[in-house]
């Protein structure tokens, strides 16, 4: 698959590919050298589409896991802002447009923490099930991403 290029600048966009696909749209990989070497990123690169996705991913469900129960009026507005300006400025244009498709179906439910987390939990698990993954026990959102597993294994 080609690596995705962004709207403004016709150059390959990096946060909307993998690490491999981007490292062979511009010919660096070994793979295709007699020994076959996948290419290897180092730390300090900028963020490919999965590695802003488990960031992202972590950052939105611990804020959520971490809202207030009883939301004032402002905040459950603020929060509603928040994911739809979220959607228009994250980085992979495609996750992006199907993401605000997503929210606009859905919209954000943010009158209490365990509304929000469960409504973000399912919108992660719709992008699991395009990417045909797992999907997500949303009944152990808190325990995932506030409390950690009831067997200890996080304490
Ligand atoms: C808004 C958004 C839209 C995206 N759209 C696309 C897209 O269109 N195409 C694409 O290729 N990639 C997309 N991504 C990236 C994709 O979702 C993954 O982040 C990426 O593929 C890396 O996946 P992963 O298997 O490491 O785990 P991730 O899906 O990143 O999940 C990280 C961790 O979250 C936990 N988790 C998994 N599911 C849930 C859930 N439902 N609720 C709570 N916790 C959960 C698991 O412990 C998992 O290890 C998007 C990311 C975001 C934030």
């Amino acid at each position: 698959m080609p690596a995705h290029r962004s709207e403004d600048e016709d150059k390959p966009c990096r946060a909307c590919s993998d690490f491999k696909t981007w490292a062979k749209s511009q010919n660096k990989t070994t793979l295709n050298t007699p020994n076959k070497v996948a290419p290897v990123k180092p730390a300090d690169c900028p963020l490919d589409k999965d590695d802003l996705g488990r960031s992202t991913w972590g950052f939105l469900h611990s804020m959520a896991s971490y809202y207030p129960d009883k939301p004032t009026r402002r905040q459950a507005e603020d929060m509603s802002k928040f994911f739809n300006i979220f959607s228009q400025f994250y980085p992979c244009e495609p996750c992006a447009l199907d993401f605000q498709e997503d929210i606009k179906k859905h919209p954000p439910k943010t009158d209490s923490r365990d509304h929000l987390a469960q409504w973000l939990c399912e919108r992660h698990n719709t992008v699991n099930r395009k990417l045909g993954k797992p999907l997500f026990d949303c009944s152990k959102i808190h325990e995932r991403w506030r409390d950690g597993w009831k067997d200890g294994s996080c304490d």
